[in-house]
């Protein structure tokens, strides 16, 4: 076996079942393994890397801000936190930010922010705020985050988890209206259920829900960190159906692809309920992040990433929908967001991501029957039609097999 496999399994936690590649250079759309045998990359890391591998403007950024400095915590002000918190308010349309680093931080205080405004702001008696969330989501693996989850396996032998998290069907907004009580604080809510197997809920689902939570005063919170930041083919997946949610939440792309970087974003009256010492992270905001997020904002306007998203995502589609296979039960997705569904009784998406990695194609399995299609955002249609062409030859193998 690979000493570097060996090595790995020998001293990290088993909690992941990685392909068995050993990755040791990246850029643009490619990563290279130890064998110098190179790949396409069609996970982009779940999209945190959506401007591509090593951009070089954010590689940039990393390094001046590098040496410049890069850690002071909280406790003072830098000079780029703000402007990089301007420039993602202005984007997304939201008054004010509260910087953390990985995407479960940010659903966190998404949570702590709904829960302190259903008490001081809606009223809600104490510790009797209710959060609604979707069957079938990925928020996070933090205890409050797989206490949400419909997921058996994230909650196996975690528990007790907090109160207070209720979920309902996805994509129904008339299950949403009937779960609403007085105590209800938010619903939390991605665009597009990414982990659960790219799913794409019915047009004009979150606009009724939008509706639905604005009659009751329920504050709508969009997960965004993996739909956001043109993934779906817009900014912003909720911008799909015109709503812009009172809570955002982005991460992954946000870092460029170099850092953990997350933000819960929202109108100024819910983020006022944040008062100092209430919440707060030490590397969150810190000076090196913010230089490098405010870069990857940057670089997503000018390239024009999220449109680039919606033409090829349109392009990769139809190229899909062209390979004529018995494998292949559905093919969804919105922009370079892309599931392929592998029907179960003929194979596994977990062994259609291994022939396609023998070919040059990295995926990732999810759910076990979806093969993900999602490369950073800078990919060209010929990389395209070369990734369809490798996974057709990939399935039309499988069948005589
Ligand atoms: C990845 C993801 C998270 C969690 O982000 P981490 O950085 O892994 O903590 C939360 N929500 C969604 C929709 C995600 O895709």
């Amino acid at each position: 076996m690979d000493p570097f496999i060996e090595l790995e399994n020998e001293y990290c936690a088993r909690n992941y079942l990685p392909l068995p590649v050993v990755l040791v250079r990246g850029e643009g759309v490619y990563v290279w393994d130890n064998d110098g045998k190179r790949y396409l990359d069609m996970m982009s890391a779940y999209s945190a890397v959506s401007h591509g591998h090593g951009h070089p403007r954010l590689v940039a950024a990393l390094k001046e801000q590098a040496s410049q400095l890069t850690i002071v915590s909280r406790a003072f002000y830098t000079d780029k936190l703000g402007a990089f918190l301007k420039k993602a308010c202005e984007l997304t349309g939201q008054d004010m930010a509260l910087p953390m680093n990985t995407g479960a931080e940010a659903v966190e205080t998404a949570i702590k922010a709904a829960r302190k405004w259903a008490y001081t702001v809606k009223g809600v008696e104490d510790d009797q705020a209710e959060i609604i969330t979707c069957e079938g989501n990925f928020h996070g693996r933090t205890l409050a985050i797989v206490g949400m989850s419909s997921e058996v396996q994230y909650k196996d032998g975690f528990g007790p988890f907090p109160p207070g998290l209720k979920s309902i069907p996805y994509g129904d907004a008339a299950a949403l209206e009937a779960a609403i009580t007085p105590n209800t604080a938010a619903f939390l809510v991605e665009p597009i259920q990414g982990e659960a197997g790219i799913n794409v809920p019915p047009a004009g689902y979150l606009k009724r829900c939008a509706e639905i939570c604005r009659k009751h005063n329920v504050l709508l919170i969009c997960d965004e960190i993996q739909t956001g930041l043109g993934r779906t083919g817009k900014l912003l997946a909720s911008q799909h159906d015109g709503v812009k949610p009172d809570g955002l939440i982005l991460g992954k792309a946000l870092g460029g692809g170099m850092l953990a970087v997350s933000a819960f974003l929202s109108r100024r009256e819910v983020m006022a309920v944040f008062t100092p010492g209430d919440h707060g992270s030490t590397f969150g905001g810190n000076p090196l992040s913010s230089a490098v997020a405010l870069e990857a904002l940057n670089v997503l306007e000018d390239e024009g990433l999220a449109a680039r998203s919606a033409q090829l995502g349109r392009y990769l589609l139809e190229q899909l929908q062209s390979i004529d296979s018995p494998l292949i039960t559905d093919i969804r997705g919105k922009g370079l967001f892309v599931g392929v569904e592998i029907a179960s009784n003929k194979a596994t998406a977990r062994s259609v991501c291994e022939a396609l990695m023998g070919r040059g194609v990295l995926s990732k399995e999810t759910h076990e029957t979806v093969v993900r299609l999602a490369p950073p955002l800078v990919v060209t249609k010929e990389q395209l039609d070369w990734v369809v062409a490798q996974l057709a030859d990939v399935l039309a193998e499988s069948v005589v097999a």
